[in-house]
């Protein structure tokens, strides 16, 4: 479970969290939405511990990500974030990109990390691309091979930043279906995207951030169907 509460946030006089509260259950999927800038990638970072809170708290599995006497390292292996963009080694092969932190990291044999990303890179349809370097494979390819890469550290919760927004539009279905499929399966996901139809197809609950607060949290269908803020209408009928 991710539990959020109160969470504040600012960079140097710009407040981009202000007061954040969210609770994530396991297996369940949060889509979170929002114009730019509105601190939907801050509240990602904050949630593994790449950046520092102001006040409030975050708990993983019961543990304060931002306690001193937390080991950061080991409750980030818990944790799988895929971001617009990552930039593969380009010398290493696919399979070896994705053997990488496995055998770095869980300090697994060769032989125990290329088991586990072979079955991931399957998993997201990249069977046939092991011995393929990264700068071969188009977007979509390149963002599966991410999802690969983190999934091969066996997370329990997955964050997804704006996976698709870098991909050519006929490359976003593919990415899209990885990340339902994983929804399908039972990851507990929270994913901001700037796709509605996805969003509304995936989500337990989506979650719409405006200026650093979210305005709203609902399920797909009453959050779509009766947004309740003019914030969130506008900004509905502007992605129309
Ligand atoms: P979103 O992902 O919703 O577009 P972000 O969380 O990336 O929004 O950013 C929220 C605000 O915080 C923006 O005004 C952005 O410019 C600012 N911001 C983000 N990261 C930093 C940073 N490292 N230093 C200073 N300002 C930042
Ligand atoms: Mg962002």
């Amino acid at each position: 479970m991710i539990e959020i509460e109160k969470v504040r946030k600012s960079f140097g006089q710009l407040e981009v969290l202000k007061g954040i509260d969210l609770t994530v259950k396991n297996g369940e999927v949060v889509t979170i939405i929002g114009g730019s800038g509105s601190g939907k990638s801050t509240l990602l970072t904050c949630i593994n511990g790449l950046e520092p809170i102001d006040s409030g708290s975050i708990k993983v599995d019961g543990q304060d990500v931002h306690d001193k006497r937390t080991n950061l390292n080991k409750l980030r292996e818990k944790i799988g974030i895929v971001f617009q963009q990552w930039n593969a080694f380009p010398h290493l092969t696919v399979l070896e990109n994705v053997t990488l932190a496995p055998r770095k990291v869980l300090k697994m044999s060769k032989a125990e990390a290329e088991e586990i990303a072979v079955r991931q890179l399957r998993h997201v349809g990249l069977g046939e691309k092991l011995s393929t370097y990264p700068g071969r494979l188009s977007g979509g390819q390149q963002q599966r091979m991410a999802i690969a890469r983190a999934l091969a550290m066996s997370p329990e919760y997955m964050l997804f930043d704006e996976v698709t927004s870098a991909l050519d539009p006929q490359l976003v279905g593919e990415v899209l279906d990885t990340l339902r499929m994983l929804a399908s399966e039972g990851m507990t996901m929270i994913c901001v995207t700037h796709e509605m139809k996805f969003a509304r197809e995936v989500s337990d609950r989506v979650a719409f951030f405006h200026k650093g607060v979210m305005a709203e949290i609902a399920p797909p269908e009453e959050l779509f169907g009766a947004p309740k803020t003019a914030e969130l209408q506008q900004f509905l009928a502007a992605t129309h």
